[in-house]
């Protein structure tokens, strides 16, 4: 274990986010660097626990109090070989993981819990420094061939641990970069682009081709894949968004956020956007409907680009400032969640139900009318509480009802499950030999580190079909 007093002698510290005042003109990520020395300190307070609850947390069982020990004892090539093991990409679950290791750690109970997540950066952030990622190709092909559709963190991990099993692997996406959500979806000011750049070099050096703007089901024939192809993973996410059906909905000036948050990303890239297009808040009075992850990230976008006021809807009642009693440890916390970008500004309003749109008189929205509504599951509306909210951009930040099924997913003539998602079974194999599925294709709006989990376990299902047998992790 770290020290074996650590726990006792050190308190739990994170790295401060930048002023607000400076981040909110720029889209770069929000935090300040950390020393890697009190990282370490960090590290120490690990107790090496006998159960350690941080595994049952992360999906991907990372390996925590071993790398936590390496890097309190300054071992961080030996804690980037652990951390690897387990995971392709720490960069990115280091920096967007919500951390349910952390809820789980058994420290949590009494005390703040192990700074997980920032050793986890800070050892492959020291990695790439140190010049220590290089590409690991595979030693001998296979001879097989693997189409993986959908450029996401699970067809990144999947393609990876294929291609290093001895695979040809190609990559089909429908964008022109790759990433899925995290190029597109998740702003910058949370995790720049460079990350996936950098990791898709190594995995173009280990033998990966990646083919950008090939939609398949679209520009490219499924039928096609099934010939040229031994096995096909569809790892294409859950990309149709939630809608509110009310009166006015098709004004102009109301947008999915999906529609929204990649123009930004791609302005950021450099890229010229055609005008005509544009989803802009500037100068507007913002409302975004959705209380979760993707109406924050609208909200901090919204807030670079200067609207004149930004305002996040929840349906839910506001959850409490500390863990709720129906959630006691070591289960994800139901609990008041305030993301940097709520610190920009703004304001958040929660229990409220939008009941129809307003036009103005060129058939813009301009308002939406509104009523605070009881607790689920019935969400009574409270008489008396109506209120009209000036709009003149309306983010639609819902969720997602699951992969967009006209397309491969019709063409293939994959079954669903009873959610709208590609059905598996315990190999990832779905209803036709030889087609896989992974991420949020497979289990719906998730999370990246359930996405590389399952990257991982759908790679190793592909190889042991393909091979007879699977040496992968
Ligand atoms: C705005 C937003 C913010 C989020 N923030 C976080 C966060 O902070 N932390 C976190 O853990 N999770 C977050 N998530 C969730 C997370 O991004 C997803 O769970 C994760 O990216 C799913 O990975 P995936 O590989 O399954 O799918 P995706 O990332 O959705 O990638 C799927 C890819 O497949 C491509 N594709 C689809 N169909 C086809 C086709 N027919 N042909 C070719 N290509 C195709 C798509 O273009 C896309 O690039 C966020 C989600 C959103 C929407
Ligand atoms: S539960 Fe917390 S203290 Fe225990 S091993 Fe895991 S990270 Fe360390």
């Amino acid at each position: 274990m770290g020290k074996d007093t650590g726990f006792k002698e050190f308190t739990r510290e994170v790295p401060s986010r930048r002023p607000v005042a400076e981040r909110i003109n720029d889209y770069f990520e929000v935090y300040q660097d950390f020393p890697e020395e009190r990282v370490q300190t960090q590290g120490a307070r690990c107790m090496d626990c006998g159960v350690p609850f941080c595994h049952n947390g992360c999906p991907l069982n990372n390996i925590i109090p071993d790398w936590n020990d390496l890097v309190y004892r300054d071992r961080w090539r030996d804690a980037i070989r652990v951390l690897h093991s387990t995971n392709n990409f720490p960069e990115f679950t280091g920096r967007i993981c919500p951390a349910p290791c952390e809820a789980a750690c058994v420290l949590g109970i009494n005390e703040p819990p192990v700074t997980i997540k920032v050793i986890e950066r800070t050892i492959i952030d020291h990695a790439w420094k140190e010049g220590w990622i290089k590409p690991e190709p595979a030693a001998a092909k296979t001879g097989k061939r693997v189409a993986v559709i959908g450029s996401g963190p699970a067809g990144l991990a999947a393609a990876q641990q294929l291609a290093r099993a001895g695979h040809t692997v190609t990559v089909f996406e429908k964008n022109d970069r790759v990433g899925g959500l995290l190029r597109y979806g998740i702003p910058d000011f949370k995790m720049e682009k460079h990350h996936i750049d950098r990791r898709t070099e190594q995995m173009s050096a280990e033998g990966v081709e990646f083919r950008m703007n090939a939609h398949v089901g679209g520009n490219v024939a499924v039928d096609d894949l099934r010939l040229d192809y031994d096995a096909l993973l569809l790892a294409g996410g859950a990309e149709a968004p939630r809608d509110l059906p009310v009166p006015g909905r098709d004004l102009k000036g109301i947008h999915y956020a999906m529609d929204f948050l990649p123009q930004q990303n791609k302005r950021n890239a450099g890229d010229r956007l055609d005008a005509r297009f544009d989803i802009l808040a500037a100068g507007k009075h913002v409302i975004i409907v959705g209380g979760g992850d993707t109406g924050a990230d609208c909200f901090g976008t919204s807030i670079r680009q200067k609207a004149a006021s930004v305002t996040q809807f929840e349906i839910m009642p506001k959850p409490p400032d500390e863990r709720a009693a129906s959630t006691p440890w070591p289960m994800w916390p139901m609990m008041l969640r305030v993301e940097s970008s709520h610190e920009e500004g703004g304001q958040r309003v929660w229990a409220i139900a939008t009941e129809k749109f307003e036009a103005d008189g060129a058939g813009n929205v301009a308002a939406l009318h509104t009523i605070q509504v009881g607790p689920p599951p019935k969400f009574d509306k409270i008489p008396g509480t109506e209120k009209v909210y000036p709009a003149g951009l309306v983010l639609l930040a819902m969720g997602f009802t699951g992969p967009v099924r006209n397309g491969m997913i019709e063409q293939l003539g994959v079954e669903l499950d009873g959610r709208g998602n590609v059905k598996t079974g315990e190999d990832y194999q779905s209803s036709m030999p030889g087609v896989f599925a992974a991420g949020d294709m497979r289990r719906g709006q998730s999370l990246v580190v359930w996405a590389i989990t399952e990257g991982r376990k759908a790679a190793r299902a592909i190889d042991a079909w393909l091979m007879g047998e699977s040496k992968l992790a």
